[in-house]
């Protein structure tokens, strides 16, 4: 796909090179934190618990780790996916622009291993995840490879179909369909809940078709394969092949999204018509 010397997101935190903080040590910013601390004469170890307790959580970043060096492969790939990401949000403030509402941008994380997110501690091998609670993509550019080696999805627009379907998940936050989602999930069984989750992986896959679709359509970013490339993507992370990969104490992005071929079949709508209202993954649901 055509996607050199394009605009990057500058919604983009890199913390490829931090290794998240264990515990209540001295980390994140540690060096502005004795820093202040000299200033005003306080106990470094109590300002760090004010900052901890402030700012802590999942919005700990943690230590930069400068023996961490990336090869040009590695910068080309953070470089692909911020540009990817710059170009969801272009389309996307446009479709809400169309429709009367605001599109707030989501953030892009750029993590190596391991990260923590206001959704809870992650590792790599959940995979790319969406958390609702600080609006923000993860993504361990590892999973490229994973995704061309372990599941057989090489390609750019492979890549760029598994980013849009994050960000797809971020518009469901935007429109309160995620919120709707939990509710019901809580209400419902467990099956009833796991259908739920289909439905909005599926919408997510329709969605990343309709930035797919209208990004096409702007800047013809698509060459003869790339439709095929994410196809094949989104038939090689169906739930029917793909391994249950989630560990850690995010609601990672790896349960029950959907057979291979009804991930194919609503990435196709979407990208076919370019329209949000041909996701509604729910309504299609009820009749089948
Ligand atoms: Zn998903």
């Amino acid at each position: 796909m055509q996607w050199e010397d394009r605009e990057e997101s500058q919604n983009v935190e890199d913390r490829r090179r931090m290794s998240p903080k264990a515990g209540l040590a001295l980390g994140g910013g540690g060096l502005l934190v004795v820093f202040i601390a000299l200033l005003f004469g306080l106990d470094p170890r109590q300002v760090a618990n004010l900052i901890g307790g402030a700012g802590g959580g999942g919005q700990d970043q943690g230590q930069i780790d400068p023996s961490i060096q990336f090869t040009p492969q590695q910068e080309r790939m953070a470089s692909f996916s911020k540009v990817i990401f710059g170009d969801t949000e272009r389309i996307w403030s446009d479709l809400f622009a169309r429709e009367g509402k605001e599109y707030k941008k989501p953030i892009l994380v750029l993590f190596t291993n391991r990260v923590n997110s206001a959704c809870g501690n992650a590792t790599s091998s959940v995979g790319p995840f969406y958390c609702p609670g600080d609006h923000k993509v993860y993504l361990d550019l590892t999973f490229f490879r994973d995704l061309r080696e372990r599941f057989r999805a090489p390609g750019d627009f492979a890549q760029a179909y598994v980013i849009a379907h994050e960000v797809g998940h971020h518009v469901q936050a935007l429109l309160g369909t995620s919120d709707r989602v939990q509710a019901a999930r809580q209400r419902g069984s467990e099956r009833e809940a796991n259908a739920l989750s289909v439905r909005l992986e599926l919408q997510a896959d329709c969605f990343a078709g309709v930035w797919a679709f209208h990004a096409d359509k702007a800047r013809q970013i698509l060459e003869q394969g790339d439709v095929e490339e994410a196809l094949n993507a989104a038939s090689a992370i169906g739930d029917d092949r793909l391994q249950k990969r989630s560990q850690g104490h995010v609601t990672p992005d790896s349960f029950t999204h959907g057979s291979s071929a009804q991930r194919v079949e609503w990435f196709q709508r979407g990208l076919k018509s370019g329209r949000m209202d041909q996701c509604d993954t729910f309504a299609a649901g009820r009749r089948s």
